[in-house]
């Protein structure tokens, strides 16, 4: 159990915009289970899409306290029973499930398709000020690293499935779709592993960040010659990977068109509501294109984000643009959703 303490303030899910901070018993770990300190919890584009219509959220889990943070940075409060590779006061982040590795997808090396995991709830409950866990989930945050930072290695580990997805090589084009922090942190990880980078986006002010933040060419999104401003950056052949950051199909129409003979195209983004695209299957045919989706990451790519970051080959810090406290839950939200900033970060025990 934790010492010295037996309440925590601890966010909840009540309805559509409208989360509540309240009192709750610390949870008490099990065996294989540990419970985290969160220093910090990041807002993510999922959370707030459930935020908005929660509808699609069992609702046996809306007010599980600190439902819907899942970018967890922190140190082990207390660990449970047969718990013996962590000890009180070891800096962690969350990841996810830890895979069976013998299940068909694993052995197809979709580990964050794992069967078996799948079944075992995966509910991350960040927004509180502490969190159980199963042990197996901790990862080391490694030194040099500050937990503002940490928190990126979801986020993060999400871009690195994205890129895989896409098949991005070094020497590469890659079109981000979305200027956003997704977009941004993508735009981040494509130069570290050595490709170029082509920004679209609709805003003028993101637009201005993402070249600000290294991009090697931006191209104002929406106009009737984007498409084209695109391929002539290309020696109009288009972009070997297009990644589509944005959950629109006019977005995703326009990725289409972007890419290369023999390119890709990964939807980032989820669509919400249900939408459909145009497609003209000749474009995949004749120029042979793959057109994929990525969801969450593995527990390798959150291994590998930790040490991208650690290694300062992703820079994230220069994304943080807000940290509020946990009281400040539905203002972290709706300063996240009106995309005057970039990262927002939840802290649970107040902002220093
Ligand atoms: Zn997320
Ligand atoms: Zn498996």
């Amino acid at each position: 159990m934790v010492e010295g303490a037996s309440q925590m303030r601890a966010a909840v899910l009540c309805g559509p915009m409208d989360m509540q901070v309240e009192t709750f018993p610390i949870p008490e770990p099990g065996p294989g289970q540990a419970v985290i300190r969160v220093e910090t919890c990041g807002v993510c584009p999922s959370g707030l899409k459930i935020l908005k219509d929660p509808s699609h959220f069992p609702e046996r889990l809306w007010r599980v306290p600190g439902t819907l943070g899942h970018e967890v940075a922190g140190t082990i409060a207390a660990a449970g029973p047969a718990v013996d590779a962590l000890a009180v006061g070891e800096r962690v982040v969350h990841g996810p499930l830890v895979p069976c590795g013998r299940c068909r997808l694993c052995r197809r090396g979709r580990a964050n398709f794992c069967l078996t995991s799948r079944d075992q709830e995966y509910l991350a409950t960040g927004f509180a000020q502490y969190m159980l866990v199963s042990a197996a989930t901790c990862l080391p945050t490694p030194e040099g690293l500050s937990d503002d930072e940490a928190s990126f290695a979801e986020p993060l580990a999400c871009c690195l499935n994205s890129v895989e997805r896409a098949g991005v090589r070094e020497g590469d084009t890659v079109v981000i779709v979305g200027g956003g922090t997704m977009g941004l942190l993508h735009l981040a990880l494509v130069r570290a592993l050595g490709a170029r980078a082509i920004v679209t986006e609709l805003d003028a002010t993101r637009l201005r960040r993402a070249a600000e933040l290294g991009a090697d060419a931006v191209v104002q999104a929406g106009q009737s010659d984007t498409v084209e401003q695109v391929r002539a950056l290309t020696d109009h052949r288009g972009a070997e990977a297009v990644i589509v950051c944005v959950g629109a199909a006019p977005a995703i129409e326009a990725g289409l068109a972007m890419a290369a003979d023999c390119g890709a195209v990964n939807l980032f983004a989820g669509t919400w509501p249900p939408t459909t695209i145009a497609l003209d299957p000749n474009r995949i045919h004749y120029k042979e294109l793959v057109l994929t989706g990525s969801q969450s990451s593995t527990r390798a790519q959150h291994e590998r984000a930790l040490a991208l970051m650690a290694a300062r080959q992703v820079d994230v810090r220069s994304l943080i643009t807000h940290r509020m406290p946990l009281e400040e839950i539905m203002e972290a939200h709706r300063v996240y959703g009106s995309g005057v900033g970039l990262k927002v970060l939840v802290k649970p025990w107040g902002v220093q």
